[in-house]
């Protein structure tokens, strides 16, 4: 079985791991209220989307 001939160093280790990290995808402002939604989608808290085109209203 092959086995790395050098034990990987805390610093090559923590260089790989730079490209692992939590971030919270395309969030940007509603023009409507301006709340933060998910872009290229219904906005959760007005229900608008492209403007004033208004999907699903909440009573
Ligand atoms: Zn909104």
């Amino acid at each position: 079985m092959a086995v790395p001939k050098r034990k990987t160093s805390k610093a090559r280790k923590a260089k790989r791991r730079t490209h692992f990290k939590l971030e919270v995808p395309g969030l940007s402002a509603c023009p409507s209220c301006g709340a933060l939604r998910k872009s290229h989608h219904v906005c959760p808290e007005c229900g608008s989307y492209d403007g004033k085109e208004v999907v699903s209203k909440e009573a």
